[in-house]
């Protein structure tokens, strides 16, 4: 049977750690989506059609995963009202403790609200030697410091990646890192 997860978030912006997960997500189910989340009280320095593009952009050599936008006002629960479909999968991350305590909750919210008919299973993965990437030390370190630091911290390069898996290449994420960073430099 043909599998569909989603993976939510803000992606304010996109990070190596969002691809890790996508790319891992992308070979465990048939097919992904990515939901980006508008969320009217939180202020984006950079529109969401803007951040919907990055991800497209480092996403689109890779066949089964698409993009599309959670509208404000929209329950995640009620996802398959935007796409047409139910989601057997939601897919989310975890960088540390942290986000295990919270991700608990939220799945059980999720699974009370959904109710039985809407029920999307949560599967956590990791993006292991990426889990300190975080879009807000991003946004932080692309406003005070020099493109070859932001590169440095941020890029994708075979020895950040220390061959461990995934093993694809995710040299895609390249192409956006000097537009985020002008995107977010000095805001
Ligand atoms: P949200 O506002 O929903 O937390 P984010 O865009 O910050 O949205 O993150 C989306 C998901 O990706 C969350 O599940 C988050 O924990 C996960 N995530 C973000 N960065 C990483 C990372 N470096 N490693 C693993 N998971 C991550």
């Amino acid at each position: 049977m043909s599998k569909l997860a989603i993976y939510p978030g803000s992606f304010n912006p996109v990070t190596i750690g969002h691809l890790s997960i996508i790319s891992k997500a992308a070979n465990l189910f048939d097919r992904l989506v990515v939901v980006v989340a508008e969320n009217p009280d939180k202020k984006y320095a950079v529109p969401i059609e803007q951040r919907v593009n990055w991800i497209n952009e480092i996403t689109k050599t890779i066949e089964n995963v698409s993009v599309t936008v959670l509208p404000s006002g929209v329950p995640l629960v009620r996802i398959s009202d935007v796409i047409h479909e139910k989601p057997d999968v939601i897919i989310r991350g975890l960088r540390n403790g942290n986000d295990l305590a919270y991700e608990m909750d939220q799945q059980k919210y999720n699974d009370m609200l959904g109710g039985v008919d809407r029920h999307m299973e949560t599967v956590f993965l990791t993006a292991q030697h990426f889990n300190h990437i975080s879009s807000s030390h991003l946004r932080e370190v692309a406003k005070l410091f020099p493109y070859e630091h932001f590169n440095l911290v941020f890029g994708w390069s075979a020895t950040t990646a220390c061959g461990m898996y995934p093993p694809d290449d995710l040299s895609n994420y390249n192409k956006v890192l000097f537009p985020i960073y002008e995107a977010y430099h000095g805001k």
